[in-house]
């Protein structure tokens, strides 16, 4: 287990309201670090509808999923905020009063005064896909997602899906692999273009297979995989060997962990009161779509308030011996100085 990490303030989840929280915490010298199962930072916005776009921003017309993403992170720049991404929140403790420890999937372990739960709709968890035992070769030879290329060097792949991370992670590891092989259900990619036509000119070169059809069996022992049986569009079955199989079926929310931090729940949403977004223990707050209250929005602009208001009461708990002055960004020369603008 790696050192413990000592910070003011923990964010669970990275997403807008997440986001726009270390900067209300930065304005107050409050030092955050972000947590997010995503390899990305924006949570619903990024993974969800990066192009469409969005009208209900208060100022700002017309703005994309994605582009709301970076003008936050532009935003916050100033605060220096870490970000750990593509790890899981699976435990949250009370340790002191309050102090919180943070434990991730991956080891790591945070101390934090006040921990901040932006975890939106839950986690963003893989698909999995119809396939009959896929279970029993889950995490030995069944892989949802890509965390180290080299361990997959030499292998005889089985990529499945017709999406960006299917085709991505095709012409990321056919360089390293023994053999690749891309299976999806039809010729048709819903990937980008540019993917599409790199993948078909590496299987014209002979440099990976391409089967159009679906895995319908796995053949293997002790989560090892063997082979799989591909089902045609015409019913013939073919048997590929394979030492792995990566399905890329999209993502999907679950709650996931935060069902087990011992917080009484209403229909998988954590109730809060809504002067400072506060849960029933204190020190612990829950900002954004996880939260619920009467006359809840699940709204972006709802998330960036109840961020603000958090903030005022979270600096009571990092600094319990000093006074809070409410200021303006236009008129604070102080606030100023922190966004590096005076
Ligand atoms: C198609 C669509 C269109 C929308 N359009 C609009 C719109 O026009 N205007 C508007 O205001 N709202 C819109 N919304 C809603 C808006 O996206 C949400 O209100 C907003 O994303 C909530 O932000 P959040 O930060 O609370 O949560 P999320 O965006 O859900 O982010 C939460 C993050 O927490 C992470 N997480 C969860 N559990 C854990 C854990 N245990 N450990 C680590 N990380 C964790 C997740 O991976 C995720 O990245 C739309 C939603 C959808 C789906």
């Amino acid at each position: 287990m790696s050192e413990t990490i000592k910070t003011d303030v923990v964010i669970i989840g990275a997403g807008p309201v997440g986001l726009f929280a270390v900067f209300e915490l930065g304005l107050l010298d409050i030092k955050t670090h972000l947590i997010d199962i995503l390899d990305k930072v924006g949570g619903q916005c990024a993974e969800l509808y990066p192009e469409k776009p969005i009208y209900d921003i208060p100022g700002i017309p017309l703005i994309t999923g994605h582009g709301l993403c970076d003008a936050l992170m532009e935003q916050i720049k100033p605060f220096n905020p870490t970000f750990h991404l593509g790890e899981m929140v699976t435990t949250v403790e009370k340790i002191g009063d309050p102090l919180f420890r943070v434990g991730t999937d991956r080891g790591k372990v945070f101390e934090a005064k006040v921990v901040v739960i932006g975890a939106g709709g839950g986690s963003f968890q893989p698909k999995r896909p119809p396939i009959p035992g896929v279970e029993a070769y889950e995490s030995k030879s069944v892989h949802y997602a890509v965390r180290k290329m080299e361990s997959f060097r030499d292998k005889r792949l089985l990529i499945v899906g017709g999406g960006d991370s299917a085709l991505d992670w095709t012409l990321n590891l056919q360089p390293i692999a023994n053999r690749v092989t891309l299976v999806h259900r039809r010729d048709d990619f819903r990937g980008a273009p540019d993917s599409v036509n790199k993948m078909r000119a590496l299987v014209a070169a002979g440099g990976m297979d391409l089967m159009i059809g679906q895995v319908s069996a796995l053949e293997g022992g002790d989560g090892q995989l063997a082979a799989a049986n591909i089902k045609g569009n015409d019913g013939a079955i073919a048997r590929v060997e394979c030492d792995v199989m990566l399905p890329f079926f999209g993502l999907t929310m679950k709650l996931g962990p935060v069902a087990n931090w011992g917080l009484p729940l209403e229909d998988g949403l954590i109730p809060v009161e809504t002067s400072a977004f506060e849960t029933s223990t204190p020190g612990l707050f829950a900002i954004g779509d996880i939260n619920t209250y009467p006359g809840k929005l699940k709204l972006i602009l709802s998330g960036f308030h109840e961020g603000a208001l958090m903030a005022q009461k979270a600096y009571h708990y990092v600094y319990p011996d000093k006074r809070l002055v409410f200021q303006y960004t236009t008129s604070s020369t102080s606030l100023q100085k922190k966004l590096g603008v005076a």
